[in-house]
């Protein structure tokens, strides 16, 4: 049996104001990217989920592109009613099932998409609802009548729906009437829409202080890792010292594989086993020629875009080398700039160190030079 083709549609349209700021709160980063950047990962992750169309403002096509890149978007209208329907017409046929999500909630979580879809085998719709915990009251000026919360829920997104049903329901809405969600146009239009559990992940950011509050939410589903890197390269006649990224005067340089920058490679290994994705080695084998001789930089700055891919955030490295000579001080401040630059860190989460082996051992003798790292980043859960 072949699995009915699912669409998951983000409305992200809005122009955000009340949240404070000049870009639209969809784009406006969160927890280290823009915020739109999150349910459009979390649904494309989803392995029910087919495709993924994000619905955009008038104009909004670079903050877009600086967002996520070239990804399919459509150009929404003026009210949420009609970017929705212009995101539903332009998947186009062959869709089954769709999710319809907002922007301004950005974690969505894979097992509520789950819920969703499952309940749809018997209901045409079905919403993310919770229960209402508050004391619920009318007012004004001063204090009303306490409002019954027994069966009361507030309703989130992504909602999710037979294809056929919410675009009839959209066909049939009267043009004159407002519409606080997808779900109740469907009910209107006579469609049963099924409740399914929510999450408090999913609340809705709206104004500025819900992005610190969900930015703390987040911290706490994220999971700190430590790994370190260990890397050894032998002293040379005729090579340069690149040490951190660094070209350091020398009498001798270090041999081997690319610059051979044995600062930069146990920092690499370091980023790599944060994420468990092997070594150095693994990425940038030494038998491939195009890595000879090459800038260690490149090693190090794509061990931390795998991170980031991944969501991660590198929180702090720390690095010592081994050596007799030359002396690091004098090079310190320059290895932290550089490295603190490649990383994109502040260079306070960067520590460089030294130390020598009192002479003993091949750094002792000045046979090579050894350096060992240790990165500390936080990736999501
Ligand atoms: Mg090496």
């Amino acid at each position: 049996m072949t699995q009915p083709r699912t669409a998951a549609l983000i409305v992200a349209a809005g122009q955000g104001v009340r949240s404070g700021g000049e870009t639209p709160k969809q784009f406006r980063m969160l927890a280290g990217r823009p915020m739109l950047a999150h349910s459009w990962r979390a649904l494309s992750a989803h392995p029910a989920i087919d495709t993924v169309l994000v619905v955009i403002g008038e104009g909004q096509e670079d903050l877009l592109n600086a967002a996520l890149g070239d990804v399919p978007h459509t150009i929404g209208g003026a009210t949420r009613r009609d970017s929705v329907r212009a995101g539903l017409a332009a998947l186009g046929d062959g869709i089954e099932r769709v999710l319809i999500h907002d922007a301004a909630r950005p974690f969505v979580l894979g097992v509520v998409v789950t819920r969703l879809l499952e309940a749809l085998d018997a209901s045409p719709g079905a919403v993310p609802a919770l229960a209402v915990a508050d004391t619920l009251a009318r007012g004004g000026v001063a204090l009303g009548d306490v409002v019954d919360r027994n069966g009361l829920y507030r309703v989130q997104t992504p909602q999710a729906f037979r294809m056929r049903a919410i675009v009839a329901a959209h066909e049939t809405w009267p043009a004159d009437a407002e519409a606080t969600d997808d779900a109740q146009m469907l009910r209107r239009a006579g469609g049963e829409v099924a409740l399914v559990e929510g999450d408090t992940m999913l609340e809705k950011i709206t104004y500025p202080p819900d992005f610190a509050a969900a930015e703390a939410r987040l911290g706490t589903a994220m999971q700190v890792r430590s790994a370190t890197g260990f890397d050894v390269h032998k002293l040379a006649e005729g090579e340069e010292l690149w040490l951190g990224g660094v070209l350091i005067p020398h009498d001798k340089g270090l041999a081997g594989h690319s610059d051979a920058d044995v600062a930069l490679h146990a920092l690499t290994d370091a980023l790599l086993g944060t994420i468990a994705e092997g070594d150095i080695g693994t990425h940038f084998p030494p038998s491939d020629p195009q890595w000879r001789g090459a800038a260690s930089s490149q090693f190090l700055e794509h061990a931390a875009s795998l991170i980031a891919a991944r969501g991660g955030v590198i929180d702090f490295v720390d690095l010592t080398l081994i050596c007799e000579a030359p002396k690091i001080g004098p090079h310190r401040e320059a290895i932290r700039a550089r490295v603190a630059g490649l990383l994109q860190l502040d260079s306070g989460k960067v520590s460089i160190k030294a130390t020598t082996t009192e002479r003993l051992g091949f750094t002792g003798r000045g046979e090579g030079i050894a350096a060992q790292a240790i990165a500390t980043i936080r990736i999501p859960a």
